[in-house]
């Protein structure tokens, strides 16, 4: 079978680049190892409403969220947000929607499809793709492959262009029925007993769901996630001791890269998306945002590069939005985490306190990793804490 553009992954960055591409008219096939969209969660889910309406995603595929709580050792900060801005994505629901969409814009979705070999053609400019499936086709050509298989990169690393990602974070996550939360606020939790290196989390859902979890960074530490997530909810570690019971519904794991961006996004053929180029904002393990943003991208590139071979000189305007929207935040927000990983369970209460003296506004900049020169800048002259001149001049000084 032959289509124009084979897409591997059905995660939020292959669901939107289907979309894309086939509202462009082009004949378009996207490949799902699980049986459904959203099957195995692999994400905690939160994400930001500005970006959620300007996607079109329905308000109920989440729970909007106004507050925030920072939790270390011997400190506890709360930022009381004017309006909702962040939220937690039902992802199940979300990435249903997403394909959807994609369906009704045209685009050939199969589950349970797991491509399994991938070869391409230099003469006959034409790539070939074996698949494990009951549903697909099980021999497809496509004359442009989005690889949007996240953090295997499978097609990427098959053909030879990239390697494993060598730094990342494994995350543990069990989705809860809990007797009372307060709905509108996240917690984030650091210090060694939440996280050797990084941190853990309590995102709710609604009023009686929530998922709890914990991302580590490796190879920085060899601790496992789930043990470390068993240990913290078997001994109600707090925030834990105030939600009443505690009763794991659903279990989730995930790995996310930590490197910064891939050297390259773009080969002869090939257009590389989501968490294979590395598009993930590193410091709070967002990626779900811009998977939809370049995923879009990807197909509508994708689509305008296929009457012209699907050249890397025609594939050139998604290599360059991706490092002009990217890399500098990327690359920001790793000097950030290189900071955070060498603190103390001490320092970190000190650390905390920066957030206190930051506007609503200020932390919101920086939690979504919106780092300016000129804002950080400014926060650094301004706050108060020497220790957040020493943070916002580390962001600032080398964005120059
Ligand atoms: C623990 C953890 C917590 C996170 N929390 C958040 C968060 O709160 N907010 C946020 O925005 N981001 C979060 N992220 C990051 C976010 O989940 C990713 O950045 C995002 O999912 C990337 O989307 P993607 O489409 O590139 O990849 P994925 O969502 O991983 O989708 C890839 C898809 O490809 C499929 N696939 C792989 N290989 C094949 C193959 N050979 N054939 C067919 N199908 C294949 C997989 O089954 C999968 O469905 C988190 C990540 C982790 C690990």
């Amino acid at each position: 079978m032959s289509y124009d553009i084979a897409i591997v992954g059905g995660g939020p960055a292959g669901l939107s680049a289907a979309y894309s591409a086939s509202k462009e008219g082009l004949k378009v096939a996207l490949f799902e190892k699980d049986p459904s969209f959203g099957h195995n969660i692999r994400t905690s889910g939160v994400s930001w409403i500005k970006e959620m309406l300007k996607y079109e995603i329905p308000s109920d595929c989440y729970n909007p969220i106004k507050n925030f709580v920072f939790i270390s050792p011997n400190n506890e900060i709360r930022i009381s947000g004017k309006e909702d801005s962040a939220c937690v994505l039902d992802v199940r629901k979300m990435y249903q929607y997403l394909a959807s969409k994609a369906a009704a814009a045209g685009a050939n979705l199969f589950v349970k499809s797991q491509v399994a070999d991938i070869s391409r053609d230099l003469m006959t400019k034409t790539s070939h793709l074996k698949v494990n499936s009951t549903i697909s086709p099980k021999s497809i050509k496509a004359k442009l492959i989005i690889d949007a298989s996240g953090f295997s990169s499978f097609v990427s690393r098959k053909l030879g262009y990239v390697v494993e990602w060598k730094r990342f974070g494994a995350g543990a996550e069990y989705e809860c029925y809990c007797d009372n939360i307060d709905e509108s606020t996240l917690t984030l939790m650091v210090g060694s007993i939440y996280s050797e290196a990084g941190y853990a989390w309590v995102f709710p859902l609604s009023k009686n769901r929530v998922r709890i979890g914990v991302g580590i960074g490796k190879p920085d530490s060899n601790v496992d996630p789930v043990e470390k997530l068993n240990k913290l909810i078997a001994n109600r570690v707090k925030p834990l001791d105030s939600l009443g019971k505690i009763q794991p519904i659903e279990f989730h794991f995930g790995l996310i890269p930590n490197e910064g961006l891939r050297t390259r996004s773009i080969y002869e053929g090939l257009i590389m998306v989501g968490d294979v180029v590395g598009q993930a904002n590193p410091l709070v393990l967002e990626g779900i945002r811009y998977a939809i943003e370049f995923g879009r991208l990807a197909g509508k590139v994708g689509a305008d590069s296929i009457p012209f071979g699907c050249t890397i000189e025609s594939l050139k305007p998604y290599e360059i939005a991706n490092r002009k929207t990217l890399e500098k935040k990327i690359n920001s927000a790793l000097r950030v985490q290189e900071r955070w990983l060498a603190l103390s369970d001490a320092e970190w209460d000190k650390e905390i306190d920066i957030i206190k003296g930051l506007t609503i506004d200020e932390f919101l900049d920086f939690i979504k990793s919106d780092f300016t020169t000129s804002k950080m800048l400014k926060v650094a002259l301004t706050h108060p804490k020497l220790l957040a001149k020493q943070l916002f001049n580390l962001v600032a000084k080398k964005n120059e």
